[in-house]
């Protein structure tokens, strides 16, 4: 039986880890399906590449819809005598198949080879051998190739009005880097050959690449062994946690005394052996002393697409579309709550500020779990609301940023498994979590909001999914105050 043939995706899984590509020709079943949030950015690919056929129009699509590569390979082979712009078109040759985003005609009866990536930069370790793939494939087929591009999204671009596609690609010509890699292609696809055909998965040990490029849809399988609190939860471990696994240590509390760790690793290793928290009383305390009352505490949710859908915004800018508003006005006093969804198609940025700057309280301190991020928005709101800058100008200077003290250590419990994240920090302290909600992430919240403002559902979906955000964002500024509260206790 001939070897199977490789696509340009396989490839790629072949360069991560051969243990991968293994489990995709021998045990496929075993590859979990990609996940919600992958799909998302699948999905987003694909928007992504139709829109790039636009820089070359009047193109064909090759064989829409068709999966089995002999179709379409003959597709192409009538299509090309045409001398059209191509998309989708596909070739194989030495056990490569590749099917190219858009192939363009030029002279000399030639092609030039453009790869769309909807990243804001050309990524070199990943696109550029994408493309060599590609460009050997091709070349072995038969088609002269003038120059190589590939298409990525221009990171300065802002919409204003109609997407055009000139504006919204970079073409980076990649043709020189490309031809320096192709004459190694033809030999790591014969070993890509030789992995598949072993009749084992090869050993190959866990390690940073499991995340590098991607984060490998094995990960789960491979890193299933891991006890809880391993050495890989080690804070800012890096490659250390991977060097102790070598070591043949797998526990953090197993990890001797002579290793070194940094003052945060050992905090963390000191909690687990004692089983309870840390706590530095004077640091909370002087941390708690900056709240003044009434205490704001807000949460915002944003969207973020690679198409910016609204006026005056970037590829994958987070454009808010939610907040959440707990006041806490007085010590002890019930919290008042404030929310804002935004409804309808429109651009959520203004209603989304009005209402904000109606309800946050003119004095006070206002609190925020990673406040960079919030502080980010509303500062590129007023960039394209200039009228809220004034207004904005008096909550910077009150902004407290409530995981100065989880990611300072001032306060690190066990179960926090290495991490000062919220989805982390509130479990461990107030024994409360998402679990029981049906949106447990930003991700999730910002995938759901654009499911059910733009995709056809039904009104009762989405009143039910737009109950599900606001008990969402609201769990998080809720979460914040009993944060506060329970880090008053420890302080004291
Ligand atoms: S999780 Fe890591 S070791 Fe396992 S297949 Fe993926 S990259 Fe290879």
């Amino acid at each position: 039986m001939p070897p199977p043939s490789i696509s340009k995706s396989t490839f790629l899984m072949g360069r991560q880890c051969s243990k991968l590509l293994w489990f995709r020709y021998n045990a496929k079943d075993q590859i979990p399906a990609p996940d919600e949030a992958l799909q998302a950015v699948f999905d987003q690919g694909t928007e992504v590449g139709i829109l790039a056929q636009q820089l070359f129009p009047g193109g064909v699509v090759i064989a829409p819809g068709i999966i089995d590569p002999q179709e379409v390979i003959a597709q192409t082979q009538k299509v090309i005598l045409s001398r059209k712009p191509l998309y989708e078109a596909a070739f194989s040759f030495h056990g490569g198949y590749a099917r190219v985003d858009i192939l363009v005609p030029v002279a000399g009866n030639a092609w030039d080879l453009v790869e769309v990536k909807s990243t804001t930069q050309l990524k070199e370790e990943v696109h550029l051998p994408d493309v060599a793939f590609q460009a050997f494939v091709l070349a072995g087929a038969g088609v002269k190739l003038r120059k190589c591009f590939l298409a990525h999204i221009n990171n300065e671009f802002v919409r204003h009005g109609p997407i055009d596609p000139q504006k919204f690609f970079t073409l980076e010509d990649v043709t020189q880097p490309v031809s320096m890699m192709t004459g190694d292609i033809e030999e790591q696809i014969d070993a890509m050959q030789r992995v598949i055909g072993a009749k084992s998965q090869p050993d190959i040990q866990i390690g940073p690449h499991c995340d590098n490029p991607y984060t490998c849809a094995l990960h789960e399988h491979c890193w299933s062994f891991l006890p809880d609190a391993s050495v890989l939860t080690l804070y800012r471990g890096g490659s250390k946690g991977f060097s102790l696994l070598k070591r043949g240590i797998q526990k953090l509390a197993d990890i001797p005394a002579d290793v070194p760790l940094t003052d945060n690793q050992a905090i963390q290793r000191a909690t687990l052996l004692a089983g309870q928290p840390h706590i530095d009383g004077p640091a909370l305390t002087a941390f708690l002393s900056q709240l003044e009352y009434p205490i704001s505490y807000l949460d915002f949710e944003t969207l973020g697409t690679a198409i910016p859908l609204f006026d005056d915004s970037s590829p994958y800018q987070q454009i808010p579309f939610q907040f959440s508003l707990h006041i806490v006005r007085q010590p002890g006093a019930n919290p008042e709550h404030f929310s804002f969804l935004a409804d309808g198609t429109g651009d959520p940025r203004p209603d989304f500020m009005r209402r904000l700057c109606e309800k946050l309280p003119t004095i006070g301190s206002v609190v925020t779990y990673n406040a960079s991020f919030e502080i980010g928005r509303l500062k590129q709101c007023c960039e394209v609301l200039p009228e809220f800058k004034p207004w904005f100008r008096t909550v910077e200077p009150r902004v407290v940023d409530l995981l100065q003290p989880f990611r300072g250590f001032r306060y690190y419990h066990p179960q926090q498994n290495g991490t000062a994240s919220m989805k982390a920090v509130l479990p461990a302290l107030t024994g409360q979590g998402y679990d029981n909600l049906a949106i447990q992430e930003g991700g999730a919240a910002s995938r759901e909001y654009l499911r059910v403002t733009y995709g056809e559902v039904t009104t009762a979906e989405r009143r039910r999914v737009r109950q599900d955000l606001e008990e969402y964002c609201g769990l998080d500024t809720l979460g914040m105050i009993q944060i506060v509260d329970q880090l008053k206790r420890f302080a004291k």
